[in-house]
């Protein structure tokens, strides 16, 4: 590849003083694909997940399109599209549409479901260059007449594959159906499920064909280890592993909104001020944690898989399941949220009895086994082994006197849960970032 600054891409100007001002030097491999290719004014069907830069990818030549010839936009008109599943995603890539496109002169908003429809009304009263919604909103919006889409001229569909996971396909086709016949039109996924090869085959037309899979290099960056416990000892060793002073910055990651909820308050109550995010709660509530997470107030979000789905928080410095999600790729999305920006990050997975399945499918995606530092691996459910002496999964293990909060001799060679202040060898790689002072729990 010669190519290897925006410039010879083909970035304008004012675009390459606002990408010099966030610091990015070099394209991503993403970036170097798409975005000349974009600029040419071609379909595109990207398979990528967030973190591969794939946001700039698409964002920078929809603004640099728009910008050419730039005539304000009409009364309710949108000139480019931007669907994502989540109204974090949206809102994310929203504040990189400000940031990329600050010196274009460009009008955007982001228009989100569970706030008042007021402002968001306003705001497209007047017409922007680029929406970014939801599909929900959107179609709700539209069908009010609040939005015109028959002049759209570009449509990113970001995340397709969550998009189709949370039930908006009928939606999309819906919104599609409303946009005109003539337009460039982007897909992208982090997998390609048939049903998403099949929206694609019928939304783009002749489109070049990007895929970034980072999995491997990702994966390979982050220490894994797995802690088997079952029941409440899951708690005990979630709060000792939040005493280890490396813990700075931590998502902590449930399969249900209940549970997220449930290991916010342990840790609120055992000296961990945190906060859960997930669905159930206000977009108020979700941006104020995403805030207090980002500025350093609180050190750790508890988060389900899709509130979590394109959390851009730099420095995070550890990721836990306390619970392993059931797709084996949600597990390479999840510890992708540490070890972002060329530092390194630690995953740390709880896993019971129950969970054994789970764990052998992330195993065999990640065509690697997670160090067990804790316990031992129990028989998966299904297939219990014949005269097995291990622990019944139901109950918590019995305790060898002194109870299950210690870790099983000779396996702490990772991370040391139980508070140990020695040099712990879980640390990520620091060397590019902040040592960040653990905040102080109100009293
Ligand atoms: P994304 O995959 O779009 O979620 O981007 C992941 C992260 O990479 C974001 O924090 C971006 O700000 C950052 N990023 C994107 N492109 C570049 C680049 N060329 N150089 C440095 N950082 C970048």
């Amino acid at each position: 590849m010669t190519e290897s600054t925006f410039d010879a891409l083909g970035v304008a100007e004012p675009i390459l003083r606002a990408l010099k001002a966030e610091d990015y030097v070099t394209p991503t491999p993403i970036q170097l694909q798409a975005i000349p290719t974009l600029l040419d004014g071609r379909d595109m069907l990207g398979i990528a997940q967030t973190g591969t830069g794939k946001t700039a990818a698409f964002t920078v030549p929809i603004l640099q399109r728009l910008s050419v010839g730039h005539e304000a936009p009409r009364s309710r008109e949108v000139k480019g599209l931007i669907l994502a599943p989540t109204r974090e995603l949206a809102i994310q890539i929203s504040e990189s549409v400000s940031t990329y496109g600050q010196f274009l002169g460009i009008r955007h908003t982001v228009i989100v479901g569970g706030v008042n429809q007021n402002p968001q009304v306003k705001a497209l009263s007047k017409g922007v260059d680029v929406l970014i919604a939801t599909p929900g909103r959107l179609l709700d919006l539209a069908n009010q007449g609040h939005v015109v889409l028959d002049n759209t001229q570009t449509l990113v569909l970001d995340e397709a594959d969550r998009m189709l996971d949370m039930g908006f396909i009928h939606d999309i086709r819906k919104i599609i159906s409303k946009l005109p016949e003539e337009r460039q039109s982007l897909l992208f996924s982090a997998t390609m499920p048939p049903e998403i090869a099949k929206l694609a085959g019928k939304i783009l037309k002749d489109p070049a064909r990007v895929e970034i899979t980072p999995k491997v290099v990702t994966v390979d960056r982050i220490l894994q280890q797995v802690f088997f416990a079952e029941g409440p000892e899951k708690k005990d060793l979630l709060v000792r592993i939040m005493d280890d002073p490396s813990v700075e910055k931590v998502i902590i990651f449930t399969r249900t909104k209940h549970r997220a909820n449930r290991v916010a308050q342990i840790l609120d109550r055992a000296g961990h001020p945190a906060l859960a995010i997930h669905g159930n709660k206000s977009q108020n509530a979700r941006q104020k944690a995403l805030g207090a997470f980002k500025d350093g107030s609180i050190h750790a979000l508890v988060a389900t898989d899709i509130a979590a789905r394109g959390i851009d928080v730099d420095e995070v410095t550890h990721v836990i399941n306390f619970e392993l999600p059931n797709e084996p790729e949600s597990y390479v999305h999840r510890i992708g949220r540490t070890a972002r920006a060329g530092a390194d990050g630690v995953a740390l997975s709880l896993c019971d009895a129950t969970e054994v399945p789970y764990l052998n499918d992330i195993e065999k995606l990640i065509k690697k086994q997670l160090e067990v530092v804790y316990g031992e691996k129990p028989a998966a459910q299904k297939k219990p082994a014949r005269n097995s002496r291990r622990p019944n999964p139901r109950r918590p293990q019995a305790k060898s006197g002194k109870g299950p909060s210690k870790p099983a001799k000779g396996k702490t060679q990772g991370h040391r849960p139980n508070g140990d202040k020695g040099k712990s060898n879980n640390r990520p790689n620091k060397s590019n970032q902040k040592r960040r002072r653990r905040p102080k729990r109100a009293a």
